[in-house]
């Protein structure tokens, strides 16, 4: 399979700013030999690695947009919530919130100002959404695009947007204030049972021929195989010799199990994530992997008591992955925050005209209205020239790589299999203005996930994305094949068996 790579661009432009704060360091340091670096802390401070936790309420109030209806009630709270790493540099800040997605024009913005407000940089600011279907949606492009147009139907919830942000900054300033020194990091991994599915059933012909959706009323759809998945859950954490101070969990799939009922709510990972978290007496974030096209479809029914049972089997997966953990000493020189600027280019059906006459439409159903102002938006932001961070935090033995978009599972797989043997996580539903990623093969399979309706990218995304992977986690060697695609059977040789 031949891979386009012409209709996106890359720049390959690392930014390295541990190396780039070290030689800041040295300079000030042997300059008149005061040990102060540019923010005044003693250097010896600096170079003693802590981590800091923070929690702030991100739940909407009544009558305020979830992403598909009002909300009526918020029946468990939403949380954005990480963790910031002092000492390797600049802070670097891992975030997550309960929400559906945070894009563009608000991504940008929240990374910006929060990064501003701890004197640190947005490309070390990595937002992600854990996409719960019973919770706000933010994209501020989208919303003044609406706004403009004259649109009275309320999508978005600015007000909360903004307490969201002030909550953040004061947290992570007050969490680099309170921050615990760590000297371990710990890995550990278990396989999550019966929750991942792939949504994606294809026919002989290697088309999708059935979507399984998150909720799966139908027992034969439930039947059909699993599918690819990344059945692993991964689990990082922080220690101070014994004593573990935080934990990050990591785990690739849709988060729903039924939504549409305005009650806002976290859903099975958020619950797996609130009760692991009070078990083990920790600070816990959990991050999405690239679930993009996995469900918990074949193992829901869709039923309201199946959202304790799946909670349940991540909670497990979780407690599994803890007991696993190893740790391995860290100090300063073991850290290092790398991004890439990818731009990823708006795919073929993503057509300024036709988009902006149904944002002006008042007539055009407001569902419609809202996805064509979603996808204006991402053109808006890339035709001014924006990039999306990709990046990768390097704690010793252990790598986390932090993706956009709701991105198919191979991406993650790929990850894996570019360091054999390694421990290597991945977030992805970082910046959600590309809505769905697919792999290449995936925009030619059909189906819902690569559907103009669903994606404002194309096939070219896979290359550049792959591209960035590789140059994060130092892969550039690794022959790693189109991805989703098998590798082609080995070729007929002699055969020995007597013709019959
Ligand atoms: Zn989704």
């Amino acid at each position: 399979m031949k891979r386009n790579a012409t209709n996106c661009d890359y720049r390959g432009v690392t930014r390295c700013y541990w190396h780039m704060a070290a030689i800041v360091l040295s300079v000030v340091f042997l300059w008149g030999g005061i040990p102060l670096n540019l923010s005044g802390t003693s250097l010896l401070q600096a170079q003693e690695l802590k981590v800091g936790y923070f929690d702030v309420d991100a739940s909407p109030s009544i009558g305020s947009p979830l992403a598909y209806d009002p909300c009526v009630e918020v029946s468990n709270p939403l949380s954005c919530r990480g963790v910031v790493i002092v000492g390797a540099g600049e802070p670097i800040v891992l975030v997550t919130i309960d929400w559906l997605g945070v894009a563009n024009d608000g991504h940008e913005e929240f990374r910006r100002r929060l990064a501003a407000a701890i004197g640190s940089q947005a490309d070390r600011i990595s937002l992600h959404a854990l996409h719960q279907h019973d919770a706000p949606r933010c994209d501020l492009g989208a919303m003044r695009l609406l706004e403009q147009a004259g649109s009275t139907k309320q999508h978005y919830d600015r007000m909360l947007w903004q307490r969201v942000l002030d909550g953040a900054m004061a947290n992570v300033k007050e969490a680099i204030e309170n921050a615990q020194p760590f000297d371990q990091v710990g890995y550990g991994e278990a396989e999550v049972q019966d929750v991942a599915s792939n949504r994606r059933l294809l026919d002989a012909n290697g088309k999708v021929a059935v979507t399984r959706y998150t909720a799966t009323r139908d027992a034969a759809v439930r039947a059909m195989p699993t599918g690819t998945i990344d059945p692993k859950l991964r689990l990082i954490s922080f220690w101070k010799g014994d004593k573990p101070l935080a934990a990050l969990t990591y785990y690739a799939t849709h988060p729903q199990s039924f939504y549409r009922t305005g009650k806002a709510n976290p859903d099975f990972p958020g619950l797996a994530r609130n009760s692991f978290a009070q078990r083990v007496g920790l600070p816990v974030v959990h991050f999405n992997g690239a679930g993009g096209n996995i469900g918990a479809g074949k193992w829901n029914d869709g039923s309201v008591e199946n959202r304790a049972v799946l909670a349940g089997k991540v909670e497990a997966g979780m407690l599994k992955a803890w007991e696993a953990t190893q740790r391995t000493k860290v100090s300063v020189n073991d850290v290092e925050w790398k991004s890439v600027p990818v731009r990823l280019q708006p795919g073929a059906h993503i057509q300024r005209e036709a988009l902006e006459a149904a944002v002006a439409d008042a007539t055009v159903d407001p569902v419609m209205r809202l996805n064509s102002a979603e996808h204006l938006s991402y053109l808006n932001r890339y035709e001014r020239g924006g990039a999306i961070d990709v990046g990768r935090l390097k704690l010793a033995d252990v790598q986390i790589v932090h993706m956009p978009g709701e991105l198919f599972v191979e991406f993650q797989l790929a990850a894996a299999a570019m360091v054999p043997g390694g421990k290597v996580a991945m977030a992805a539903y970082g910046d959600y203005g590309t809505a769905y990623i697919g792999t290449a093969i995936g925009y030619e399979q059909g189906g819902y996930e690569t559907s103009n309706r669903a994606t404002c990218v194309g096939p070219g995304a896979e290359a550049v994305l792959v591209g960035a992977m590789r140059e994060l986690l130092g892969a550039n060697e690794r022959i790693i094949g189109p991805l989703g695609v098998p590798p082609d059977p080995p070729a007929v040789g002699p055969t020995t068996e007597t013709p019959k």
